[in-house]
């Protein structure tokens, strides 16, 4: 059954006030088989929503939001070096990974305190300290909203790139991701590789680091450095780190000494999207009652009865600022809806 004219406040981490025209939220196959039939004679426009960490709602939505709350995670296979384990969509993603590091599972400590359902995670393929879903990623159900049928898709079919997966490019709006299964390690690779993961470890006395004590260091460096939706509305990083050809990065080298960069191969650099952002002059600027957040470049927040299109307007000023001193175009991460 929809619910008419719901408030969708409580379902966006930005907590932007805007009302979806009609509301409902499935907690199983059949059900959301059955809205999307009841929908098929009127055609409502549809926004499958998670826990809405990934989206800035730029106005009214004018059609039918699908809140997707299919529980439920289970061991689908196992062999001597791994479990094979498929979560239904609507989990929150860090229940899974305390799941995974209750029952000593490996490979997605390092995505700890992620927000956001499991259904999104392969969306924009999630990452963070060093680590992607990708890197786990056995395959993933999803229904075909045109035709109703479920089909699966393995690794290579989601087409995983940097925040990028099908179903935000070619696929995107025609699929209601229902489960993912991942595969996790029996014996584990203990993935240390980003910097602040040791010095974390190190201030914890830790030399052999366990799953445990890697998620604890994780959630500990998120908690110190990004705000928390719950007190500043945001939706964690709004851009995307821009790769640029190696030949125009040394010549950005030369008018800008200090700027962060990692090089990919012989041909790429990837920039840090926040010292770019930083560096123009941005970090911390506030107007009435958003901005980009007094620590975190990459964020911008709002700090209550901002309206998504001042946060659109502010991002598109950001992204024009950037063109203008860099010669680079940012691109956005979060979905504008
Ligand atoms: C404080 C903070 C920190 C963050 N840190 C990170 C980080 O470190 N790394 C990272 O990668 N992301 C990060 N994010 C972004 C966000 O948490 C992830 O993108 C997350 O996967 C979004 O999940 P969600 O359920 O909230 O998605 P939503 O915002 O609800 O949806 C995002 C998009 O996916 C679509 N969608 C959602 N569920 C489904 C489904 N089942 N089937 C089909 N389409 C679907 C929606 O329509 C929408 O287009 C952060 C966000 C916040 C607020």
């Amino acid at each position: 059954m929809f619910k008419i004219n719901v408030n969708l406040q409580s379902h966006n981490t930005f907590g932007l006030s805007c009302n979806a025209k009609k509301y409902a939220s499935f907690g199983s196959v059949n059900e959301l088989k059955n809205l999307l039939q009841e929908n098929e004679t009127v055609k409502d426009e549809l926004l499958l929503l998670g826990g809405g960490s990934n989206i800035l709602l730029t106005k009214d939505f004018d059609g039918l939001v699908l809140k997707n709350q299919l529980m439920g995670i289970e061991v689908v296979a196992e062999d001597d070096n791994y479990k094979y384990v498929k979560a239904n969509a609507g989990e929150l993603w860090h229940d899974f990974v305390l799941y995974a590091i209750k029952n000593n599972l490996g490979g997605i400590e390092n995505l700890s305190l992620i927000p956001g359902s499991v259904g999104a995670a392969p969306m924009q393929n999630i990452g963070a300290y060093g680590a992607e879903i990708k890197d786990v990623f056995l395959e993933l159900e999803a229904l075909h909203i045109a035709t109703g049928k479920t089909q699966t898709f393995n690794h290579s079919a989601c087409e995983f790139g940097y925040r990028e997966s099908v179903f935000k490019r070619e696929l995107k709006g025609q699929y209601v991701i229902l489960s993912m299964t991942l595969k996790l390690t029996k014996k584990h690779a203990i993935n240390t590789s980003y910097g602040a993961i040791n010095k974390a470890l190190e201030s914890m006395n830790i030399t052999s680091p366990t799953i445990k004590n890697v998620s604890d260091a994780v959630i500990s460096i998120r908690q110190s450095k990004l705000p928390d939706p719950k007190k500043i509305g945001n939706s964690g990083s709004f851009f995307k780190n821009p790769v640029i050809s190696t030949e125009k990065f040394k010549t950005l080298q030369k008018e800008f000494p200090t700027i962060a960069n990692y090089p990919i191969d012989a041909n790429q650099v990837k920039l840090a999207a926040g010292w770019l952002i930083d560096n123009a002059g941005w970090k911390g600027k506030r107007i009435g009652n958003y901005g980009v957040h007094e620590n975190q470049a990459l964020v911008l927040v709002n700090y209550g009865g901002a309206t998504g299109s001042d946060i659109f307007n502010l991002s598109q000023d950001i992204l024009d600022s950037i063109k203008d001193i860099y010669g680079i175009d940012l691109e956005r991460e979060v979905n504008i809806i």
